[in-house]
């Protein structure tokens, strides 16, 4: 097994006794009990390049049936997703090892996003007309429609398993484009229920498929689509970038990131903490945007300090099924609980304190303690790489641009949040480098799909929600139409002297911005 990875497996099987090739499989384990729940085949990269082809085929069907049309399907999607939360929510829960809470967000997500584009596509992606720009062009009739790119592979994550894949995937079926998504090796399944749901349940047309396996099936995905929506690490997100950069396909990358939050001396204690404890902790700490650095204004230290740790000190942590009585639950990748254990370890041996937590937790399942690290400092990987666990470490500051300083020390720029008197906390909201900034609360930027979300530095490149989340799925195609004309243009052959005059006067007449050039003299 190639470490990074999630479990393989080979298998034979054979007809009559007649040996058949190897067929590789992925073992799909429940973090929560560390039990083999599903083995399930890899894709070859030839089969890749095949369900590439069959939905390229379908696709012109598909954006030919504008955006009411593709709506009507989505809808279709939105209200499957509604009627069998219970049952999506199972299968999230088994693969994730997510709390209950954590597990059902998804398809609430997805149903809001469905509605979101649906009711905007044809504010962002409609027809455009434009007004030519100079009265020379005032023959023409100028126009843009979007074409989307006709095939988008997306690959994800494992932290949010449908959000990370349907949440890409939803803009990009809405703008007209085939969609073939590569899910995590660790987490395949939900992904795989919905699209068989689509194609046998919701009967929706043949442009939304998945293919499973690990960097080399999701490698041919990048050789086949024509544009690609990558989630995931930094460190794939570059080969991903490069493998693309060979057939010059557009990419859009959404990374790693080390979320900042400030605290000001003026902030309520209370709120602050609690979203603190929530955006360090929710999901086990397992999100791009989770609170991982907390910056606090020296005299609101102590009592921020003590009121996080009694917060995180008494979540309950475990499986809780269906009853929604746990709030942290597993780790998803073995290999994230090695790396927050690492980081843990190392800030632990350079000085730091853990106020609550500070190990993994002993089996069954993989958990890590929720954890509240002190007297850190930016030398540790805690505080420089991204940890991707329950895990938020707390350094005081003198002031708000001590606090901005170490904030933006980072080569990371995913998001941030401050807390503290509103019209204050905003002023230093505006000055954090990243991509979306929370002031007095934490992870709802995702939720304000209304505006963009995406990285600045190595968090990414591209951004999803908003406009930009639809338009970037779209080529623009000018259509410039000739409305009156005779039979050739001033400006076409033969050139003469008396014809160039005129066009040359013509055009010093519009361009020039004072009156003595536009009558033809020089100034
Ligand atoms: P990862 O980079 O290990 O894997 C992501 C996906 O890439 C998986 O499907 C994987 O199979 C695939 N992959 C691996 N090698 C590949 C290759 N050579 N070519 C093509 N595909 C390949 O990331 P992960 O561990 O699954 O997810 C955790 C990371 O995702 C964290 O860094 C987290 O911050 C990031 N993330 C970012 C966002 C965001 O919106 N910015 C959201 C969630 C997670």
């Amino acid at each position: 097994m190639e470490s990074g990875t999630a479990g393989t497996s080979t298998e034979t099987a054979g007809a009559n006794g007649a040996e058949a090739p190897a067929a590789e499989k992925l073992d799909v384990h429940n973090p929560a009990t560390g039990e083999r729940i599903a083995s399930i085949p890899i894709n070859s990269p030839r089969a890749v390049a095949e369900t590439v082809a069959r939905v390229r085929a379908n696709q012109a069907g598909w954006e030919a049936i504008g955006i009411e049309g593709r709506y009507h399907w989505l809808g279709k999607l939105r209200d499957w997703l509604l009627d069998n939360a219970e049952r999506v929510g199972d299968t999230m829960q088994a693969e994730t090892g997510k709390v209950r809470a954590d597990a059902t967000t998804e398809a609430i997500y997805l149903t809001d996003l469905i509605n979101f584009y649906g009711s905007k596509a044809e504010k962002f992606i409609g027809e455009e007309s434009v007004r030519p720009h100079s009265p020379l062009l005032a023959s023409k009739k100028l126009s843009i429609q979007y074409r989307p790119y006709p095939v988008v592979g997306i690959i994800s994550p494992w932290n949010f398993p449908l959000t990370l894949a349907l949440g890409d995937a939803i803009p990009a079926l809405q703008a007209g484009a085939a969609v073939v998504i590569k899910p995590s090796e660790f987490t395949p399944l939900g992904l795989a229920e919905v699209v068989k749901a689509w194609k046998e349940e919701i009967g929706g047309p043949d442009v939304l498929d998945c293919v499973q396996g690990i960097g080399e099936t999701g490698g041919a995905l990048v050789d086949a689509a024509d544009f690609v929506q990558f989630t995931g690490s930094d460190r794939t997100g570059r080969k991903v970038m490069a493998r693309a950069a060979e057939t010059l396909t557009p990419v859009s990358l959404e990374l790693g990131g080390k979320d900042p939050m400030i605290v000001l001396s003026d902030a309520d204690l209370d709120r602050a903490a609690n979203a603190a404890a929530y955006g360090g902790m929710m999901n086990s700490g397992q999100i791009c945007i989770s609170v991982e650095r907390i910056y606090v204004e020296g005299p609101a230290y102590d009592e921020f300090v003590q009121k996080l740790t009694k917060e995180v000190g008494g979540l309950r942590q475990g499986a809780d099924g269906k009853a929604f009585e746990k709030d942290v639950g597993a780790m998803t990748s073995p290999n994230q609980t090695a790396i927050v254990e690492d980081h843990v370890d190392d800030a632990l041996a350079a000085g730091a304190k853990a106020l609550t937590g500070g190990k993994r937790v002993e089996g069954p399942g993989d958990y890590f303690e929720p954890t509240v690290l002190v007297d850190v400092d930016h030398s540790m990987k805690v505080m420089r790489d991204e940890t991707f666990g329950p895990v938020v470490s707390v350094m005081k500051v003198r002031d708000s641009e001590e606090a901005l300083r170490l904030a933006n020390d980072t080569r990371y720029g995913l998001s941030a949040s401050v807390f503290g008197e509103k019209e204050r906390a905003e002023r230093v909201a505006r000055r954090v480098e990243c991509g979306a900034v929370n002031v007095n609360d934490v992870l709802v930027n995702y939720l304000a799909m209304d505006v963009p979300m995406g990285g600045w530095k190595e968090s990414g490149i591209g951004f999803r929600h908003g406009e930009y989340g639809i338009k970037k799925y779209c080529r623009p195609e000018s259509i410039v139409v000739t409305r009156f004309s005779g039979k050739r243009e001033p400006t076409w052959f033969p050139y003469t002297k008396a014809r160039r005059g005129l066009v040359g006067r013509i055009a010093q007449a519009f361009n020039a911005r004072d009156l003595k050039r536009r009558l033809g003299m020089r100034g």
